[in-house]
């Protein structure tokens, strides 16, 4: 095990004509708080599905040292509000495994897990709820709950805190502070003046990436106009 466990090399992907990253070479300590940040079309999302191994980039690698699978929340990801699925339900299908059968029972043991992850996300009562019965805020936290009953070490959330009012955006900011140091998190945001004063490191992301070991030297320079 070392110190940093995902590490980008110099990294360039291109959707065709149009290379959305270049030059990116930076990499992430082990159980901190990272936030990307940056203008839209900046670049954000490629670099998440980059790093979750949903692309591949066109020059150099991405390296992630994990237990398995990435923790993965989408830019925009949500549930059909007449979809009849309960919170217990969703959280258990993130213990799934995927070579696992279809139709088999989910054991004690994935129970267990289910459980535990939504105590953590705190939604302890709300497990027999439909998605349709949940705030936004909420339906975010199921969501992580899903992704923590993987066991996954390295949480990857893009624009987690988009839609959603202020105090559930402060609740979902201090859910992944305390989730951290067990995780490593990397979080796409647009709240940077929240989540800057509690990350551990920043890297500013326009076309290529910018590393901050200091997110407070980031902000700084966002607001002295120093970064567009
Ligand atoms: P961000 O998440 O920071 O808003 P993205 O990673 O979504 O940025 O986009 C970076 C650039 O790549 C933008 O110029 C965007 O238009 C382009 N891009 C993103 N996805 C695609 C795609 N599927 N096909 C073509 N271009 C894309
Ligand atoms: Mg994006």
């Amino acid at each position: 095990m070392t110190e940093n466990n995902v590490k980008f090399n110099d990294v360039r992907y291109c959707y065709g004509e149009v290379c959305a990253i270049h030059n990116a070479d930076f990499e992430i300590k082990r159980g901190s708080l990272t936030i990307f940040v940056g203008p839209n079309g900046g670049g954000k999302s490629t670099l998440i599905k980059l790093l979750s191994g949903f692309l591949k980039p066109d020059k150099g690698s991405v390296d992630v040292e994990n237990n398995g699978a990435i923790g993965y929340v989408a830019q925009g990801f949500g549930f059909d509000d007449s979809f009849p699925i309960t919170v217990k339900e969703i959280v258990l299908t993130g213990t799934l495994d995927k070579k696992i059968l279809p139709f088999k029972k989910y054991s004690k043991e994935q129970h267990k897990k289910a459980e535990e992850a939504i105590e953590k996300v705190g939604l302890k009562g709300f497990e027999k709820r439909g998605v349709s019965q949940l705030s936004g805020g909420q339906l975010k936290r199921v969501v992580i709950a899903r992704a923590l009953a993987s066991d996954a070490e390295i949480l990857v959330l893009d624009e987690p805190d988009s839609n959603l009012d202020i105090e559930a955006v402060k609740d979902l900011y201090q859910l992944l502070k305390d989730l951290k140091d067990s995780k490593t998190i990397i979080v796409a945001s647009h709240n940077i003046d929240f989540i800057l004063d509690i990350s551990d490191t920043a890297v500013y992301i326009n076309k290529t990436a910018r590393f901050f070991e200091n997110p407070q030297e980031l902000k700084e320079k966002l607001k002295e106009g120093m970064i567009i």
